[in-house]
């Protein structure tokens, strides 16, 4: 990206979606703490309620705080539109249920964030959306994977939690040539280092609670949609393609063809489901988004460095953080996100489990505990913690065996971060 295009980003990363409040003045967007919205007249609430105008009504549905957030992290991404929501776990689900009925089957990477491996077990043993894991890595395995009967694709763009960047435009290429729409969970990179619509992706969706949140406090997630899907008369997808009895019969890819995916998935996954995100929530989420173009290049820098020290460390057998040169996917960091692959990665400690959880045990800054891109640094053993339900096997062939631990890089000061460890790594 040119710099012209980054400060572009810095400005709508503190603009897009806000203004003045019309009634008081108040230039943060306030904080509607409310869950009715009054009505002006009886046609306008039954319009609303049809969708045959926009406008709030209840706010399981969506509240004016959080669609400051929809409409600034859709601009971040490139979208045409963007549903907050609950948790970047709700976004995935709402994402997948609204794609999918009972009996349909989708592909997934087998390189993904452990809770979202979870869930898609889960639903395929509970609800019976059969899914088939493939590694994102080898391309063509992942397109051998993918058949006829293959409704969508989901991929992170940067794997949690090696930090291996994917090849978006080439997995982008397979979901066309099928004619299915690819998601892809866009959290560890942020819009600030990859904008996976700009390769192809058709749905977008995040963890709030990670880097755009950015300050640990939030749990939260968004779902983007990238307005590009023709969804129109496939009988693939009846939620955007047939009439919805109950809203008089409307279909929403001939009503709403620029944001049929994200109409969709307000209608169905917050006013049938109801997992939407507090007004509170995308307040402290929003306030995150200002400053994610300041908070990104430091944490990047900061992993870049750390990674760089921990790759010669005696203590260590192997450092996953692609962005350092010689690694097998630093060509396609170089292509995606030549700044640097995000700040979360693994390390192989010398002298297995005991010696990855003494470690652990004996850092000092680094905080133990399950979350990632915050500004603290933080560290997790996933093989006993995040990616536990996984079996062995393939724990292994993810590259989260017994002696792995996963880093997530802070904003403090590198010097320090590397004394921390290197203090915790001569025991
Ligand atoms: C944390 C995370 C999620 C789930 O988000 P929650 O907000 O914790 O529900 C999904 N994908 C990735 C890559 C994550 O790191």
């Amino acid at each position: 990206m040119s710099s012209d295009c980054r400060n572009h980003f810095a400005t709508l990363a503190v603009h897009a979606g806000a203004s003045p409040d019309p009634v008081t003045g108040a230039r943060v967007t306030p904080l509607y703490l409310t869950n009715g919205f009054a009505f002006e007249t009886p046609e306008a609430a039954a319009d609303i309620f049809a969708l045959r105008k926009s406008g709030y009504s209840y706010a399981r549905g969506g509240n004016p705080t959080g669609a400051v957030l929809e409409k600034r992290i859709a601009t971040l991404e490139g979208g045409t539109n963007a549903v907050a929501i609950a948790s970047g776990q709700s976004a995935l689900l709402v994402i997948l249920l609204t794609l999918l009925k009972s009996g349909d089957e989708y592909v997934s990477a087998n390189r993904l964030f452990g809770g979202s491996l979870g869930l898609m077990r889960r639903l395929e043993e509970r609800h019976d959306l059969k899914v088939t894991f493939a590694n994102p890595l080898d391309l063509d395995a992942f397109a051998a994977a993918v058949t006829e009967r293959t409704r969508a694709i989901v991929i992170e763009s940067i794997v949690n939690p090696s930090g291996d960047v994917v090849d978006i435009a080439a997995v982008a290429d397979i979901a066309k040539k099928h004619n299915i729409p690819l998601v892809v969970d866009n959290t560890l990179a942020t819009p600030y280092l990859i904008r996976p619509i700009e390769y192809g992706a058709d749905i977008v969706f995040h963890s709030l609670s990670k880097f755009i949140g950015g300050h640990g406090q939030v749990i939260g997630g968004i779902i983007v949609d990238a307005g590009k899907f023709n969804w129109a008369g496939d009988a693939r997808y009846p939620l955007l393609s047939e009439p919805w009895e109950d809203y008089g019969g409307i279909v929403l890819s001939e009503k709403f063809p620029q944001t049929a995916f994200g109409v969709a998935a307000r209608v169905y996954g917050m006013r049938d489901l109801g997992p939407g995100l507090s007004p509170f929530n995308a307040f402290l989420a929003l306030t995150g988004t200002e400053t994610l173009h300041l908070r990104m290049p430091r944490h990047v820098a900061n992993a870049q460095a750390v990674a760089r020290h921990l790759a010669s460390h005696p203590a260590i057998a192997e450092v996953s953080y692609p962005g350092l040169e010689g690694h097998p996917n630093h060509p396609l960091v170089q292509r995606y996100t030549p700044e640097g692959p995000g700040a979360v990665f693994t390390v192989r400690v010398k002298g297995g489990e005991t010696a990855a959880k003494h470690l652990i045990s004996t850092l000092k800054i680094f905080s133990h505990l399950a979350n990632i891109g915050e500004t603290r640094s933080l560290i997790i053993h996933p093989a006993t913690t995040t990616h536990k339900n996984m079996p062995p096997e393939e724990r292994i062939a993810a590259g989260l065996g017994p002696d792995v631990v996963r880093l997530s890089i802070g904003l403090e000061d590198a010097a320090d971060l590397i004394a921390d460890l290197d203090q915790a790594l001569a025991g």
